[in-house]
This record gives structure tokens, C-alpha cells and sequence, in this order.
């Protein structure tokens, strides 16, 4: 039966990081790979991660079964983290997944059986892995401006000229915050418009929402998501503890239903508990035990934003600096990598300049051109920016 399959192909981020693992020079920097890292280089685990372990260590008496929609304390916690102070929030349901990349087929899955022909609407570029998974559940994929590739910014009207033209059967992916791979967000007022044509035109918002906190802070990083679940009438959200709680190996997610009455949420999600049965049966349930843990706690609570702060503290103290070391090289051509948010910035740089800063540099950045800022250690901003201003000149 297998004989007959043509070769897999490597995940390209993936065998970006196996070449940098083999690279033998001192100076090399892994600028691939989407985690974060510490000023040593390191993704440790979170303090508040690690105290959380040692109760659910000591009170945990069972390894029977958790629920299809895993722990509803967490999922009451990630409702409260995006949507609290909404109308929303007493309209909506959520079911714990495998990270959001679950949450992600999930939601995918139910749009398929609620309306088989929904094509979902992406930016141009987008997460890689966007277009797979919602082709993979049967949908089609259609793509919307969003990067302007001369400002390295969102052409906001080019987007919503785009959007303007989808309608009932379309579903329109926003990212929530901290756009994967180009770092280029929506304003607020993008968000506002986007609100507007989806209640004009019947049009259904999906957000995905990796990387809160890693923007401008927990609150901020929200508002545009908050608003547009408070003046829609249904809306879906796939999110993730991967980044914010470095969670990553645990999968730990939610997908979030919100229509215009509970009974109808609730429902959804009876659909797709439903749909997880057939899949994988049940979350795992050890990054979510976590993360209740420390949602419930106040004083653990403050560990973990204190130590997400610090996390968000650095990234922006990266993108400042390494502005700054670009322009000591008399360029300003770098300037917008402060303006970005989160991990993530598309830099513009083409493969082949991208293959010089590997071969010439020992840097290594993903073919599109994204850099991961998390990836940076201080003490080589000067090395990057001579590298970056050199291999784009
Ligand atoms: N959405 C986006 C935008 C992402 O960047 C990622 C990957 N970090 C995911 C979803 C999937 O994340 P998870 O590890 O929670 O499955």
C-alpha cells in the first residue's frame, strides 16, 4: 500500500532548524523557528508554569479520563481572558483543544457541516499552516490583501476594499493580535470597519489569537477582538497557551463559539464535542490543569503576567534595539521592525538575500523573509544589523 506514496516533504521552518543545529560557527543566530527565548537563549519554563506543576503534582489523585470538552475551569478562564465586559460573553461556549491548531480544525470541521461551501477568507501572507488545515477539513481558501510589501505595513484599503465584496457564506480569518509570519497588525479602526462590513454584508469573523500579551499587553492586545465579538452576532476564536504560558509541548488551546444566544453556542459546541469524538477523542490535559491553576489563583495570576510582561518587555526592547543598531549603519530602511508586533516581522529580504545571511552570516531567518525577534540575543544586534543592511544592499 505504501510503496506507491511520493516522498514527504520537510517542514521548511522545520529543516531550517536541523541545518542551524549542524552549523558549527560561534556566531550563528536560529532566527527561524516561532519560540520564545530568553536573553540566554533558553525557553525555560514560567516560573508561575512551574509552581502550578508542583500543586497539580501534589492534588492531582486520578489519570481516569477528562471530558470531550477537557477542563471547563479552563475554558471558563480563557472566555474570561477575551471576552470579558462583552455582551459576548454570555453568548458564547468553549471547548479546550490540542492548542489552537485543534481549535483551528475544529471550528474548521463545524463550518463544514453547518454551511459545506463557506470559503474562508486569509490574509496574503498568513500563519503557514492557515490554508492546510481549513483545506484539509473541506473548505475553500481564498486570500485578501493584507502586507504592503514597500512599508512593511497592513495596506488597511486594500484589505477592506477586499473585504467589502465577501458575504453570507464567507468567513473572514483575522489574527487577533501579533500577525504570524509579517508582525503588521490592524488598528483599532481597522477593526471597527471590519465589524461594520461583517454586519452589512452577512459575512462571519473567525479569530485566531496566538499570541496575546505579546503585543502591547493582555488588555491591548484583546480590544479589537473584544470589539468585534461585542457588535457581531456570531463570531468564532481559536486560541492558544503555547506562547503566553510557553505551553507549547503541552497543546493547549480553546475554540471559543459565539452566536447571538447561548443556547445556540452551547449547541455548537455540542457539535463539535461531537466532531472531537471522532478525532481525538479528548484534549490532553496537563497544560490545561496548568493554566486553570493559575487563572484561578490571584497571586499566581500576578506571577505569570509579571513574568508575560517581562516577556513582552524584551521583544520591544529588541525591535527598539536593533532599529537603532541599523540606523547607526546609516540605513533607516529597517525602521518599520519597531512597528511590529509580537515574535514575528517579515523583513522584505528575498530567498536569496535570506541565503546570504545564512551563508555569509550564519543567520538563519525563514525563506519569506521572516525573522523571529525572540530569537535575538543583545550582545548581536550590531552583528545583524551590519548583516541585514550589507545582504539588502
Ligand atoms: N495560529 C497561529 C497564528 C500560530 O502562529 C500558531 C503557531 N504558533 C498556531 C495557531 C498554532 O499554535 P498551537 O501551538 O497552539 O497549536
Amino acid at each position: 500500500m505504501f510503496k506507491q506514496l511520493t516522498e514527504a516533504q520537510l517542514d521548511p521552518i522545520l529543516s531550517l532548524s536541523i541545518a542551524y543545529r549542524e552549523d558549527e560557527r560561534e556566531n550563528k543566530m536560529d532566527l527561524g523557528i516561532g519560540v520564545y527565548r530568553n536573553s540566554q537563549g533558553e525557553t525555560p519554563i514560567m516560573q508561575a508554569v512551574q509552581q502550578a506543576q508542583q500543586h497539580v503534582l501534589e492534588t492531582q489523585t486520578t489519570k481516569g479520563y477528562v471530558g470531550l470538552a477537557g477542563n471547563e475551569v479552563f475554558n471558563q478562564s480563557m472566555m474570561d481572558l477575551l471576552l470579558a465586559d462583552t455582551s459576548a460573553y454570555t453568548r458564547a461556549a468553549a471547548i479546550q483543544t490540542p492548542g489552537a491548531s485543534g481549535a483551528l480544525r475544529m471550528l474548521a470541521d463545524l463550518m463544514c457541516i453547518a454551511q459545506p461551501d463557506t470559503t474562508v477568507w486569509i490574509s496574503n501572507p498568513s500563519y503557514v499552516n492557515h490554508k492546510p488545515v481549513m483545506e484539509a477539513a473541506g473548505l475553500k481558501v481564498r486570500y485578501y490583501p493584507y502586507f504592503n510589501p514597500t512599508t512593511k505595513l497592513v495596506d488597511s484599503q486594500a484589505m477592506l476594499a477586499e473585504l467589502a465584496k465577501a458575504g453570507p457564506k464567507d468567513v473572514v480569518l483575522l489574527h487577533g493580535c501579533c500577525h504570524n509570519p509579517t508582525g503588521a497588525d490592524i488598528s483599532f479602526s481597522d477593526w471597527q470597519a471590519i465589524t461594520e462590513l461583517a454586519n452589512k454584508n452577512g459575512f462571519m469573523p473567525f479569530v485566531d489569537i496566538a499570541y496575546l500579551g505579546f503585543g502591547d499587553g493582555l488588555e491591548q492586545d484583546a480590544a479589537g477582538l473584544k470589539h468585534m465579538a461585542d457588535n457581531t452576532e456570531e463570531m468564532i476564536i481559536a486560541t492558544s497557551c503555547s506562547k503566553n504560558f510557553g505551553l507549547y509541548r503541552e497543546r493547549t488551546g480553546a475554540a471559543i463559539v459565539i452566536s447571538d444566544s447561548l443556547k445556540v453556542a452551547q449547541n455548537a459546541k455540542g457539535r463539535i464535542l461531537n466532531l472531537a469524538r471522532s478525532t481525538y477523542t479528548m484534549p490532553p490535559d496537563h497544560g490545561a490543569a496548568l493554566v486553570a491553576t493559575i487563572l484561578s489563583d490571584p497571586a499566581l495570576t500576578q506571577v505569570w503576567k509579571q513574568e508575560l510582561n517581562e516577556m513582552l518587555g524584551r521583544l520591544l526592547s529588541l525591535r527598539a534595539g536593533l532599529t537603532k543598531a541599523v540606523r547607526a549603519q546609516g540605513s533607516d530602511e529597517f525602521d518599520f521592525i519597531e512597528q511590529h508586533k509580537g515574535m514575528f516581522s517579515v523583513t522584505g529580504l528575498s530567498p536569496e538575500q535570506v541565503g546570504r545571511l545564512r551563508d555569509e552570516f550564519a543567520i538563519y531567518a525563514v525563506g519569506d523573509g521572516r525573522i523571529n525577534v525572540a530569537g535575538m540575543q543583545e550582545q548581536q544586534l550590531d552583528y545583524l544589523a551590519n548583516a541585514l543592511v550589507t545582504v539588502s544592499r
